[in-house]
């Protein structure tokens, strides 16, 4: 898959990419006064803006719609500022295109579905703008990479990913379960893809923006994408979750950049020798499954001479609090030990489950010779 550096189409300041404005564009004024005070505060690279917005239920404000694009235009031409709004259809790419949009961004209720996604894909055939396609609402990664892949076969190559969190049953925190590990597989996937970040959707408070915007540095994200408003109290949708661009600068200002690479000399000498350790332990931690396995299946051999179920709850229960404890005792965390042992003990009953099954497939394979 081609993809384009970040840099090939927008310029950055400095790292990362800020992408800003507020969830909804409202009026002329309001539009125009956000993008003045973002681009004053120096660290904004985009003027973001829904024109259109997926609201959860009808008769909620659902944006401007078409009167707010020329708002838009008055921001990239007087404040200068690129913008990016979302669009969710055909006829909203065209009116978008029409009205000199920089930037598309896909929704996270539109990438769930491939149709649409498939329809505003089609619509851009031989245009070359950047779309940005947000996670779709679950926390599905194929379905993420479906929706960029829908873009890059049609040869479009200024793509990247946001990051907005993904709704679950789970109680947390956040609006919008992070999942860390969702967006971090998708950068191993399809490492030249940009990854931004959309701390204010994964928040869903503003308190906690500022938390969820260093954990993405931290996952060596390109940028960031938070909403943003002057009067983000009285702001007519996800009025919790803006903040001002004022605490936007502080919020940037404070956050501590690492690098992902190039340490110095020492320092990359000493990781060395480390990971070789990680390696050698990687190593004996598999030798140890593998002759774990080896006694697993002995064990399904006898259970099957003995018409025993491979599945034992209560042996099951007593593993998993056994290995939990003994993780504990040695500082490691009891959630991570059950996540590992849960993996480590649902493989063995299927390896036994298979090992009834192919004896059985053999026992009747042989009375149908016979
Ligand atoms: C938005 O960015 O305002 C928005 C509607 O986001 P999402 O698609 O992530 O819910
Ligand atoms: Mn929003």
């Amino acid at each position: 898959m081609k993809i384009d550096k970040l840099s090939n189409w927008i310029s950055i300041k400095d790292r990362p990419l800020v992408i800003a404005g507020p969830c909804s564009a409202e009026s002329e004024e309001q539009v125009i006064a956000i993008a003045k005070e973002l681009k004053e505060s120096g660290k904004v690279d985009a003027f973001r803006a829904g024109i259109w917005k997926p609201r959860t239920r009808p008769n909620t404000f659902e944006g401007v719609g078409l009167v707010g694009l020329p708002w838009m235009k008055r921001v990239k031409e007087e404040v200068g500022l690129p913008i990016t709004t979302e669009v969710a259809n055909a006829s909203h790419v065209e009116l978008a295109l029409k009205h000199d949009v920089d930037i598309l961004w896909i929704g996270a209720r539109t990438t769930v579905s491939p149709f649409a996604v498939q329809e505003i894909a089609e619509a851009l055939r031989g245009v070359d703008i950047p779309v940005m396609v947000k996670n779709p609402i679950n926390a599905d990664l194929a379905l993420w990479m479906g929706a960029i892949e829908r873009f890059s076969h049609l040869g479009m190559t200024k793509l990247a990913a946001i990051h907005r969190g993904f709704s679950t049953a789970e109680k947390s925190k956040y609006r919008n379960l992070p999942i860390w590990s969702i967006p971090i597989e998708l950068k191993r996937l399809m490492p030249d893809l940009p990854i931004i970040c959309d701390p204010s959707h994964i928040a869903g408070d503003r308190e906690l923006i500022s938390e969820v915007c260093q954990k993405a540095m931290d996952a060596s994200m390109d940028g960031l994408m938070v909403e943003t408003h002057i009067t983000p109290d009285k702001a007519l949708s996800d009025a919790k979750q803006q903040v001002t661009p004022m605490t936007l600068r502080n919020i940037i200002g404070s956050l501590s950049l690492r690098n992902e690479q190039g340490g110095n000399k020492t320092f990359d000498e000493a990781l060395q020798k480390l990971r070789a350790k990680i390696d050698d332990a990687d190593r004996e931690i598999l030798e140890l499954l593998h002759m774990r396995m080896n006694i697993v299946n002995e064990i399904g051999l006898s259970k099957k001479e003995n018409n025993i179920t491979p599945l034992q709850i209560s042996r099951m229960d007593a593993v998993m609090k056994n290995r939990a404890e003994l993780g504990s005792k040695l500082g490691l965390d009891e959630k991570y030990v059950e996540d590992i042992f849960h993996v480590i003990h649902t493989e063995s009953v299927r390896q036994q489950t298979k090992i009834m099954n192919d004896f059985d497939a053999g026992v009747s394979d042989k009375k149908d010779k016979e």
